[in-house]
């Protein structure tokens, strides 16, 4: 785990809160320069994507969406993208008082109740999990469906996500790659590779054309955060970036894990 330390980037523990932001007409993101919840709005509840460090943070989730004009009363599922502290730290707060219900991957689930030391520190409460989410399946709640795709690599039970987000009538199809940055170990880093191309394809089959993370310091997210906010009718959404835009992420994503995969096979 310390090895990993290393690689951790500094905005990781930077605990500034961002200006709560609506995104799309049914997806608000809500947290800190660290790392951010996304709340999916549905025809029957809303779905919250991670819950942040701990219970701090639980409740600044929570100001947040009241701020927002969503009812946290309303939360329906927490989808938790992997066992690590900063994305499912705040889930049981939010849960004991909202009575949520919490899904994750079993072998997440299982890595998150055996490891205890870096991301996974005591600051982030351990959840019951609810739901045990599996490659492929799909989360439904009213007029919208969450498909869950395994993409271990980064946690040996991480998933990454696609669902639609509204902008003026028209429906975008997102991804949201649920692990940010490469494990430590080779045969993770192995993992991690094969998972890009399988979750890309089902980004091609659906033709996304929308990219969203819980770490906003990966993707040039703070910036793309305050564009949404301050822009003017006319004026695109940066999460918008096309099939095009889609493909280079991906691309970006493999020839940074080979670049790493090279160089620790020659180590
Ligand atoms: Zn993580």
């Amino acid at each position: 785990m310390n090895e990993e330390k290393i690689d951790l980037p500094k905005e990781l523990f930077d605990d500034t809160p961002l200006e709560p932001t609506k995104v799309f007409d049914n997806l608000y993101c809500i947290g800190s320069r660290s790392v951010v919840a996304w709340a999916l709005k549905t025809s029957e509840g809303i779905i919250l994507i991670d819950s942040m460090w701990d219970n701090h943070d639980g409740q600044l989730i929570i100001d947040g969406m009241k701020k927002l004009g969503l009812s946290p009363q309303e939360i329906k599922y927490i989808i938790i993208t992997h066992g690590h502290g900063d994305h499912y730290g705040g889930a049981q707060f939010i849960k004991d008082n909202y009575k949520a219900k919490i899904a994750m991957s079993e072998t997440d689930y299982n890595f998150m109740n055996t490891v205890n030391s870096g991301a996974n520190g005591p600051r982030s409460p351990k959840c019951s999990v609810d739901i045990m989410i599996k490659d492929g399946q799909k989360i439904e709640s009213g007029d919208t469906l969450v498909t869950i795709i395994e993409t271990p690599g980064h946690t040996p039970g991480c998933i990454s996500l696609i669902f639609s987000v509204k902008e003026n009538g028209t429906n975008y199809n997102a991804v949201l790659w649920g692990g940010t940055g490469a494990p430590s170990d080779l045969e993770g880093k192995l993992y991690y590779r094969k998972s890009i191309d399988y979750f890309e394809k089902y980004a091609q089959i659906e033709h996304a054309t929308v990219e969203i993370t819980a770490h906003l310091f990966s993707e040039n997210g703070y910036s793309k955060l305050e564009t949404v906010r301050n822009r003017n009718d006319n004026e695109t959404n940066p999460f918008i970036i096309g099939e095009d835009g889609i493909k280079n992420y991906f691309d970006n994503l493999r020839k940074q894990i080979d670049y790493m995969i090279e160089k620790q096979k020659k180590q």
